[in-house]
């Protein structure tokens, strides 16, 4: 049975959500075709512990507030779902749960979906099926006994054997699990690599405020350079700056970045000290440019002189451990907290480059009525978070209606 839709919408998470607002704004026709349920990345590929990165103010879409949440407070990753489950309840959205897309190709002038309840053909596509689709484990760990996982499958330290902790990426994944870890008495190991770390909160105002002020969320493209430096920050414990340093104080040993396993040992790059000399950098530059900001803008922020101490180097940056033998340091679990590739094979279309994104223009494909929306850095840095995905559906969705405008004359 082959069902027709004028535009139809593959994913059911936050980007297909605030898509389906803005085609209905439009007057767009349109079907959301989600696999499991709306939002189920942040209800069942997330920790348990995990509250946003952002304060209730920032991370929504701008026509819901998140109810009964103090708007300073970082909601948990069951609100953060709720919330968009009930904002989809609110303005109707046309979403059909338990959907799997399992392949697009192109048909006529328009696309033909397959699905294991039929076929769809639409004019227009939206693929919004997540900017962190297949998770990536680096190294090769082979150790009989040993537990791996990708922090897309942690759920809390309770859940993980008895031992000590190897965590490979400190990005805000990594750093937050560590962090959960050491804090439940667990002995942990975390391998750092080029990171940024800013500020959770300067002079009163929390860095998402000041990544607005400072015009950072508007960035077109990642600083050349930087495109592999992940970004730790969390919203955790009230939120806090992620500061190495103090994880070190808490117990957790710092590694450099991690190379390959031989013969029972885990090998590490010796650039620890230079990681951590280059996230304090940016750590500052935020600083500096938020002060500089201030001043210009004659704005009455409190000084606050003290966000520039740092605690001194623990030993182990000074004094890396370069090699870990698994065994004898007890440990029984590994947390690749790696990151995630993107996943388009069941899309069949000769549309990508070779690092796997598609060829488009801020979401619009080469090829007419294929859209893409949620990726990073889609047309800026805000793409894959809440917020940015609902400035760019608002774009698509008008490029969609002025289309079949078009169409239509
Ligand atoms: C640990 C973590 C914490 C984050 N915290 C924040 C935060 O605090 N604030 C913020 O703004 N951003 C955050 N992000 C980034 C981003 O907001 C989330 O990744 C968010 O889930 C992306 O939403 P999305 O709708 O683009 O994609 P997803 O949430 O991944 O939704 C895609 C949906 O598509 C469905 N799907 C996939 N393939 C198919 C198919 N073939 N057919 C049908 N359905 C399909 C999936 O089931 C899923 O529900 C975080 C990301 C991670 C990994």
């Amino acid at each position: 049975m082959t069902e027709e839709i004028e535009t139809l919408v593959i994913g059911g998470g936050q980007a297909g959500i605030a898509t389906s607002a803005h085609l209905a704004k439009q007057g767009c026709p349109h079907l959301v075709l989600e696999r499991a349920r709306i939002a189920e990345r942040w209800r069942t590929e997330r920790w348990d512990s995990l509250v946003a990165n952002g304060p209730a103010w920032h991370d929504r879409f701008p026509e819901a507030t998140f109810a009964g949440i103090d708007p300073e407070a970082f909601p948990g990753k069951d609100q953060v779902a709720d919330y968009f489950e009930s904002f989809a309840r609110q303005i109707n959205a046309p979403v059909r749960c338990g959907v799997n897309v399992t392949r697009l190709e192109r048909q006529g002038d328009g696309f033909r979906a397959d699905t294991p309840a039929g076929s769809i053909t639409a004019r227009n596509v939206v693929v919004a099926t997540g900017p962190f689709q297949r998770p990536v484990i680096p190294a090769v760990v082979t150790e009989p006994d040993l537990t791996q996982i990708h922090s897309n499958a942690y759920k809390n330290p309770a859940a993980l054997p008895e031992g000590a902790v190897l965590v490979v990426g400190a990005g805000s994944s990594g750093a937050q699990i560590a962090e959960e870890l050491v804090r439940a008495g667990r002995r942990v190991y975390l391998s750092i690599g080029p990171h940024d770390r800013p500020p959770r909160r300067y002079r009163g105002q929390d860095f998402v405020w000041w990544l607005g002020k400072l015009g950072k969320w508007d960035a077109k493209a990642p600083t050349p350079g930087t495109e592999h430096v992940t970004i730790a920050v969390s919203g955790a414990y009230g939120g806090h700056t992620m500061d190495f340093r103090r994880l070190a104080a808490l117990g957790v040993t710092l590694l450099g970045r991690a190379g390959d396993y031989r013969d029972g040992r885990m090998h590490f790059a010796p650039d620890l000290a230079a990681n951590i000399e280059n996230g304090d950098r940016n750590y500052l530059s935020v600083l500096d440019e938020a002060d500089a900001y201030a001043r210009a803008q004659g704005l009455d922020l409190p000084e606050e002189p003290q966000a520039r101490h740092f605690l001194p180097l623990p030993a182990c940056v000074t004094d890396p451990v370069l090699a870990l033998d698994l065994q004898s340091e007890s440990i029984s679990s590994i947390i690749w907290a790696t990151g995630f590739q993107l996943d388009f094979s069941w899309i069949d279309i000769d549309i990508f480059r070779e690092d796997g994104r598609p060829h488009h223009k801020d979401g619009v494909s080469t090829v007419p009525g294929l859209y893409f929306i949620g990726l990073p850095w889609l047309s800026c840095r805000g793409s894959a978070f809440i917020w940015g995905a609902w400035r760019d559906a608002e774009r698509l969705a008008a490029h969609i209606a002025q289309r079949a405008l078009a169409q239509a004359t």
